[in-house]
């Protein structure tokens, strides 16, 4: 694979990053990914003004403009012979002695690397997430993408362990969001449900474009948190993120919900978003 590192392409193996790195050191840093489609970046805008939201709420620079990114982004692609997968980048704000405060003269810095993924055809779409609940141990501002994710690691790895594919963590009872994507439910009356946007869930740029693509089809979204109970009882649920689009939920913690097998809604839906990505 060849990534980017601060100003050049490199083959993997001859990337270098200081150990003085505050991601490193700190988890002070942010990242993005975007789905890549036949070689082509999908809602990369969107992703690239959640990453200037998440810069400006941290005081971070970036080392590059806007338009350069993509540049840079589009190069990385290319290099790689991407068609279809994942393009992570990540900003941090970059190396300097080991102090908690900010560093005056520290240069942000900035890698990029892409991942080959079956997106479209995935198996784990097709039969559907088995979940598991786990606390919500996060920090309060789950609505930045910090490079911080080890609660979300723990969670992931529970679920593993538990034999079980994610987890869906909940905070007073009620879900916040899954290790890496929105959660949602929708009740046997078909309205779908999905936690409203605040400091508690990340803004997901494919729940934008998922809710969109629902109320379209003229079907009622209800914007608003909902219990465990809640989603055990529902006729069907699912997640949504950049690479796995719309994915059922088909059991939480071992009681399958609705059929048990993705539902007709979360498959229709699943359809929609990818028509959408492939047109775009
Ligand atoms: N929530 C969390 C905690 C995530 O990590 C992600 C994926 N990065 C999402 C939601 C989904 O966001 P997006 O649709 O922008 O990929």
């Amino acid at each position: 694979r060849t990534v980017y590192v601060n100003g050049d392409f490199l083959p993997e193996e001859d990337a270098r990053i200081s150990v003085f790195d505050r991601g490193f050191l700190f988890a002070d840093g942010v990242y993005e990914v975007s789905t890549v489609l036949e070689g082509r970046l999908i809602d990369n805008e969107a992703h690239l003004i959640r990453l200037q939201r998440s810069l400006d709420e941290l005081k971070m620079g970036c080392p590059v403009t806007k338009d350069e990114l993509v540049e840079l982004q589009k190069e990385l692609i290319r290099r790689n012979n991407l068609v279809e997968g994942g393009l992570y980048l990540q900003v941090t704000r970059g190396a300097a002695d080991r102090e908690f405060g900010f560093p005056r003269d520290a240069k942000p810095s900035l890698v990029m690397f892409t991942q080959v993924k079956n997106l479209i055809n995935s198996p784990v779409a097709e039969k559907g997430l088995k979940v598991i609940s786990v606390p919500d141990i996060r920090w309060q501002r789950r609505d930045i993408k910090s490079v911080g994710l080890l609660a979300p690691a723990l969670a992931k790895q529970a679920a593993v362990d538990a034999g079980a594919d994610d987890a869906w963590m909940y905070e007073d009872g009620f879900v916040t969001e899954g290790s890496s994507n929105n959660a949602y439910i929708i009740t046997k009356a078909g309205v779908i449900v999905t936690r409203h946007l605040g400091n508690e869930i990340l803004h997901g740029i494919t729940r934008r474009s998922v809710l969109a693509l629902a109320a379209e089809n003229n079907i009622t979204i209800e914007e608003r948190p909902f219990t465990l109970e809640e989603a055990a009882d529902a006729a069907e649920a699912f997640v949504t993120s950049a690479t796995t689009f719309v994915t059922a939920v088909v059991s939480l913690d071992g009681k399958q919900i609705g059929s048990g097998k993705p539902g007709p809604l979360a498959n229709r839906l699943r359809q929609l978003y990818i028509e959408q990505a492939l047109k775009s």
